[in-house]
């Protein structure tokens, strides 16, 4: 199949050849043609799959072919992305493949200042990229209109519904006019996400392009048990051993993400961070020097974990498990992608089977277990199966109460708490 067989113009083909992009993906092939119709999507892909390019591409073809000017302070189309690194990559890709369009793009977010924002806007803009907050603020300021728009695009809805942008959705949406094209992608089709879908969409084309086993299956994933007080030490013992290549870390918190930096900082590693306190430019710049190899180490929280393009990366190390298990998928997507082989290690304590549980669940895959000699738990990270369900120790049985005796109930120490 070619791009040129989905009904692509020619400014758009000319771009595909300069990027070398020979064949579409399996979302490129199903959705475009379908958005370049007019239809409403639902779709389950991840970055990774090429999805940005599946919205892109025939969203860019259909503000062309339209033509109209668009007024001042006015959108035709919309890409409402839960985060900003996610906000600023979408409209990267909108620039790059409309290269030899007419169109204009641009994209707002908050963590930086609104009135260049404002400014932008007088102008009109083809292809607004904003995260909901700093949108809707424009919006009560007056500085967006949106009777020119046609064109929406949810992307990462059930990220944005996550980040508890349910409410700021609802406001923006009630305010878009009910006529337009809308096109829905989602990690997971949870029932929140239906019912959104329900609400929005009419009759949409259903695409599920599951990332569980095509991004998986190509990345070794294993584990190491450790107690949670020496994940630190083990991680810099891996590090130390292993010589690990350009490898991007994911941690719980953002003060453990500062944490760690340090410590792999004083072992001279090139290290930096990304989290939410960090301020925009400056993370930014992390990922930046990151994706030009000048550090080695990226440490990031999840909010950095969807929306990175970062190509062919080798390893991914789970300091922590992730509370959500999708975002598991998501972290570890960062490998292995593009048919690329990479490597995920998780460090688990015994607090963290739960999360285990529930990653192995979804993938239904059970994770590998290598043990460190000399990190060998104390609190044992209990035992799982495929299918996710804990093995609980058998119950010692109950020993009938004495009068005057203790009669203490063994429960088992399946669950841990380090
Ligand atoms: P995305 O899932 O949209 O973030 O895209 C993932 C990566 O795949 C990006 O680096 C794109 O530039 C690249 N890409 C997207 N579509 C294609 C294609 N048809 N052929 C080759 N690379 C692609």
């Amino acid at each position: 199949m070619t791009f040129a067989s989905l009904g692509l113009i020619d400014p758009l083909l000319r771009t595909l050849e300069d990027l070398d992009y020979q064949t579409p993906t399996p979302i490129q092939a199903q959705a475009i043609p379908a958005i370049l119709k007019g239809r409403d999507l639902l779709a389950s892909a991840q970055t990774g799959t090429g999805k940005t390019a599946g919205f892109a591409l025939p969203l860019l073809q259909t503000l062309t072919q339209q033509g109209s000017v668009v007024a001042s302070n006015s959108v035709r189309a919309l890409v409402l992305t839960p985060t900003r690194e996610l906000a600023e990559q979408v409209l990267q890709s909108l620039q790059r493949y409309g290269e030899h369009l007419p169109l204009r793009s641009y994209a707002v977010y908050g963590g930086v200042s609104i009135n260049p924002q404002m400014m932008a806007l007088r102008k009109g803009v083809d292809v607004l990229v904003a995260t909901p907050g700093r949108l809707l603020d424009l919006y009560r300021q007056n500085a967006i209109k949106f009777n020119q728009l046609q064109l929406l695009v949810l992307d990462e809805a059930d990220r944005m519904l996550d980040l508890g942008f349910a409410d700021e959705l609802d406001q923006l949406f009630s305010a878009l006019p009910p006529k337009r094209q809308t096109l829905l992608f989602s990690a997971t089709f949870s029932a929140p996400i239906r019912q959104m879908a329900d609400g929005m969409l009419r009759d949409p084309l259903m695409i599920d392009i599951s990332p569980r086993n095509s991004a998986i299956a190509s990345v070794e994933q294993w584990l190491v048990p450790v107690d949670k007080k020496r994940k630190t030490e083990l991680f810099l013992q891996l590090l130390a051993e292993r010589k690990w290549p350009q490898t991007l870390v994911f941690a719980k918190t953002r003060k453990a993400v500062e944490l760690l930096l340090e410590a792999v900082q004083a072992q001279g590693v090139k290290a930096d961070c990304i989290h939410g306190d960090r301020p925009q430019p400056s993370r930014l710049r992390a990922l930046e020097c990151f994706k030009n190899n000048e550090v080695s180490m990226l440490i990031a929280t999840d909010v950095a974990a969807r929306g990175l393009d970062i190509p062919e990366l080798p390893l991914v190390i789970n300091f922590d498990l992730p509370i959500n298990a999708e975002d598991y998928v998501h972290r570890i997507g960062r490998s292995g992608r593009a048919g690329a082989s990479g490597e995920a290690i998780s460090l688990v304590s015994a607090d963290e089977v739960r999360q285990l549980a529930a990653i192995e669940t979804l993938t239904q895959k059970l994770l590998e277990r290598r043990e460190q000699i000399n990190f060998a738990p104390e609190h044992r990270v209990p035992e799982t199966r495929v299918g996710g369900q804990l093995i609980k120790k058998p119950k010692k049985p109950k020993k009938p109460k004495t009068y005057g005796g203790k009669g203490k109930t063994h429960l088992g120490n399946w669950f841990d708490q380090s």
